[in-house]
């Protein structure tokens, strides 16, 4: 695999602010602190509790997540993407990967057992440090990952808007006192949907190379961006050159969920992949799969939750939404 440091320093519109304080660890919290951490987990509560039962509703089915396997996402190529070190391990006499995301699970399972599925996926990304201060990344998080198979790429833009326009709602209605005590109560209006697409061309001719930063700071309401050039399991138009995938950015903060509408043809796939320099030997079971014609069309998006809840609650570091911080570059007891 190409080596991914070389990526450009795009990232999230509060991601490049490069001042957040970074935050302590439980036991060197203030008392003041302490609430503040309170009402967080609180609104943690709340949002999970939201979150998977607008999923159960809408018929997925809740998986539980690997952390070790021989394929992960190769987050390669990714203009985002920023990390120092991978980690593989020798199991059993095998090379097993933690989970940079569980894409390849999904579309799997997506394809054979679960039609409509979602988890809870602990992702282990170990970010270059000078991340630390970005405000946007830590080196262990979680996402409310999803995948529908026969989606399109509206189906899911039209699922998600829904599902965060009833989380805003339940918000300001049960949580109040915790937003306004967090001083978030008035900053966190209703959201109007449907919420505008932009693709990325355009952004990058009205913005330039800093378009991530401009939309996230311009925005009044969270905004889809599409056609977004990246890793080989997003559906690309080979001939057009359009990706038919999506980013959406939050107001004031930036990206916070990346999908696709998925590719399944082998042959597109591994030409992707040699054109990227990504090793079909890693994704030996999904080739196996796609040319027995066996993987099918999928859609669906990760979001990143504490990058979610720390929108929500006015963060000033995403790990402060964290019970344990994992800011690149430290590492704490616990
Ligand atoms: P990706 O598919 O790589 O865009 O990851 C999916 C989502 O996970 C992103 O849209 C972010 O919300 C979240 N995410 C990715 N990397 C990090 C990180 N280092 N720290 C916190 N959240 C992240
Ligand atoms: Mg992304």
């Amino acid at each position: 695999m190409k080596d991914p440091e070389g990526a450009s320093d795009e990232g999230g519109g509060k991601a490049f602010s490069g001042d957040a304080e970074l935050p302590l660890p439980l036991e060197r919290l203030s008392e003041g602190e302490i609430e503040r951490k309170r009402c967080i987990v609180r609104i943690t509560t709340y949002v999970m509790r939201d979150l998977t039962s607008t999923f159960l509703r809408s018929g997925f089915e809740w998986m539980l997540p690997v952390v070790l396997s021989k394929s992960t996402d190769p987050l390669w190529p990714d203009p985002g993407a920023s990390i120092e070190k991978r980690i593989e391990v020798e199991i059993y006499d095998e090379t097993v990967r933690a989970t940079l995301s569980m894409i390849i699970h999904k579309m799997v399972a997506c394809s054979l057992t679960q039609p409509r599925l979602f988890l809870l996926s602990p992702n282990i990304r170990i970010e270059r440090r000078d991340r630390a201060t970005s405000g946007v990344h830590i080196y262990e998080f979680t996402q409310l990952d999803f995948e529908v198979r026969d989606a399109t790429s509206e189906d899911i833009r039209i699922l998600v808007e829904g599902a965060l326009h009833g989380l805003i709602d339940g918000l300001r209605r049960d949580m109040r006192e915790e937003l306004t005590s967090l001083s978030r109560y008035d900053g966190l209006r209703p959201l109007r949907v449907p919420f505008e697409v932009y693709d990325k061309e355009e952004l990058e001719d009205k913005y330039g190379d800093e378009w991530e930063s401009q939309l996230a700071a311009e925005s009044r309401d969270p905004v889809w961006v599409t056609n977004i050039p990246r890793e080989f399991y997003d559906y690309e138009d080979l001939e057009k050159g359009k990706w038919d995938n999506y980013d959406l950015f939050l107001p004031g903060f930036g990206e916070v969920l990346s999908g696709a509408r998925r590719e399944w043809d082998y042959t597109a796939m591994v030409r992707k992949m040699e054109r990227d320099g990504v090793p079909p030997e890693n994704y030996r079971l999904l080739l196996k799969l796609a040319r027995e014609g066996r993987l099918k069309p999928s859609a669906g998006a990760g979001i990143g939750l504490e990058r979610l809840i720390s929108w929500i609650v006015g963060a000033q570091h995403i790990a402060e939404v964290q019970p344990f911080p994992k800011i690149p570059g430290t590492i704490y007891d616990l």
